[in-house]
């Protein structure tokens, strides 16, 4: 066969982490199927799944404030930190299968264990931190998670983040030993060196340009290959749109009627990263604040701990920014280009409605390094500005759509899988929780689009993720098994749940 022509199973356009794994999980569910993938970039993880473009935090709601908000009567809802951290323990369990099976190997090289802890300043947000303390600490999933108000108990904890720090007003913080710092570029390369293994054709520098349905209800792909400059056609009977801030574009060119009236929102980052050793080795913890007011919810300032390239380094960020650009890569006209007849209105209102989300933003790209320095040394109070580099992170498209509870052009900051009802197609939008519930996220992708094969991957889903489609908080027995099982595959050695 012509290599400019194909027909193929399974199409997965993008090799980031959301391709990866739903590769990973075909290959065990129907190994048959033949998959193509299709990347512009030369090389996998190179875009918001690559470690230097995201924070790395494996969210388990551990520490994310975010996820815990106040009812109107004071109590705390903690339903979403419960989801959240659910949806991680089935990507500990994929992860460990892979490397039970021989699959993958060496997972020291893209998870370490990590204490996660939120900080507090200020008598109402202390209030809060009990308060969210005590709903998650009795729950077993967040068992082993310590409070703290005393200053001394804090400097043991973060002796940088207490170093010359005033203490007049109040502080307080929780830690739970359970959490982790994923290398999200490292899992993605190994993923991709195991489906090419298994004979998946993974090719780079090979860009999508168009799809569109043929008269039997399969998908033709047109894809420009970068270095010849040859535009190419393959046709599968399912194409997964696993291309980051770059999957709303092809999602538009396809014309289902669910990709109508949807906008994207685009959200840059930037960290800031010691190059200081003596500073780097002075801290040991992911430690998340609390959003300033009018911040959105990525903008969450932590002070990170991350392992590198087997190398402990520390991040503080990320300082979000706007950019038109739906891909660290990408065009300056992507966020124009996205502007269509059919979601014209709802464009507009997103813009009317987020004016002021807008203006934050462009004033965060305008800081200077010193003005992040101030937000800095909020963290680490004698932080010195030649200790610390700026690096560009990846960028978030925030989903746009219409909502009964929000009106014309809401912003969404969760992900969403958009498919045809055929199941031919899926699309995968938004960035957050992001690539730690990739499995979960997949999973829901294979029940859309494979409803009539459900029944018998189900048992092979099973062996691979035991808690698949069952509730954690109501099997504590189970969590407790998943929890321990995967800490020792995964190496996450001081990882297992403790009592107080
Ligand atoms: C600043 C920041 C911090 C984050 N922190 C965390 C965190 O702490 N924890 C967490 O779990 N998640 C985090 N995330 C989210 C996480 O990084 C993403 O959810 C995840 O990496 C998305 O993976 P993906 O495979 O969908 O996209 P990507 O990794 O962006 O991969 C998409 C791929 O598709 C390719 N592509 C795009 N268009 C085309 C085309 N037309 N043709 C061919 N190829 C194409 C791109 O080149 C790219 O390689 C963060 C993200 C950002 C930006």
């Amino acid at each position: 066969m012509n290599n400019t022509k194909s027909n193929t199973d399974v199409i997965l356009i993008g090799a980031g982490i959301m391709s990866a794994t739903l590769g990973a999980l075909l290959k065990e569910l129907a190994p048959e199927w033949e998959i193509k993938v299709f990347e512009k970039l030369p090389q996998p993880g190179e875009e918001s799944s690559n470690e230097w473009n995201n924070a790395g935090t494996g969210h388990s709601a551990l520490c994310e404030l975010n996820y815990t908000t106040e009812k109107p009567d004071g109590t705390l809802d903690i339903s979403k930190a419960i989801k959240i951290n659910e949806q991680f323990q089935l990507s500990r369990q994929f992860w460990s299968f892979l490397v039970n099976s021989n699959l993958i190997s060496n997972p020291q090289d893209f998870i370490m264990p990590l204490p996660h802890m939120s900080l507090v300043q200020g008598e109402d947000n202390v209030d809060f931190l009990k308060k969210r303390f005590e709903a998650l600490s009795i729950n077993p999933l967040f068992k082993g998670m310590e409070y703290s108000k005393d200053p001394e108990k804090l400097k043991e904890w973060i002796p940088l983040i207490m170093e010359d720090r005033n203490t007049n007003e109040p502080i307080a913080a929780t830690k739970i030993d359970s959490g982790t710092d994923v290398n999200f570029g490292a899992l993605t390369r190994m993923l991709f060196d195991h489906l090419t293994k298994q004979d998946v054709a993974v090719n780079y520098n090979h860009s999508v340009k168009n799809l569109k349905r043929t008269k039997d209800g399969a998908w033709e792909v047109k894809v420009r290959n970068i270095e010849s400059g040859v535009t190419e056609t393959h046709t599968a009977k399912f194409v997964f749109i696993g291309g980051g801030g770059g999957s709303l574009p092809l999602l538009q060119k396809t014309g289902i009627p669910e990709s109508k009236h949807i906008g994207g929102f685009p959200v840059s980052g930037l960290f800031m990263v010691c190059n200081n050793p003596e500073v780097v080795a002075q801290h040991q913890a992911k430690v998340y604040g609390k959003a300033k007011v009018g911040a959105p919810p990525m903008s969450v300032p932590h002070l990170d701990t991350r392992y590198i390239d087997n190398k402990k380094t520390l991040l503080f960020g990320p300082f979000a920014g706007f950019t038109p650009k739906f891909l660290k890569t990408g065009s300056y006209l992507d966020l124009i280009r996205s502007v269509k007849p059919n979601n014209l209105f709802t464009m507009l209102a997103a813009g009317v409605k987020n004016m002021s989300l807008t203006k934050y933003l462009i004033q965060q790209v305008l800081l200077s390094n010193e003005k992040r320095m101030v937000e800095l040394r909020e963290f680490i109070p004698n932080a010195k500005l030649e200790d610390w580099d700026v690096v560009v992170a990846g960028q978030r498209v925030q989903v746009i759509k219409d909502t009964e509870a929000g009106g014309k052009g809401t912003l969404q900051f969760g992900t969403e899988v958009v498919s045809a009802d055929d199941g031919s197609i899926a699309a995968l939008l938004g960035a957050s929780p992001g690539a730690s519930t990739a499995v979960h996220v997949m999973l829901e992708v294979l029940e859309k689009c494979f409803p009539q094969h459900m029944n018998k991957w189900e048992p092979k889903i099973k062996a691979m993720i035991p808690s698949y489609g069952l509730s954690l908080v109501d099997n504590p027995e189970l969590f407790h098994e998943i929890h321990a099982s995967t800490a020792k595959t995964l190496g996450l050695n001081g990882n297992e749940q403790t009592d107080n």
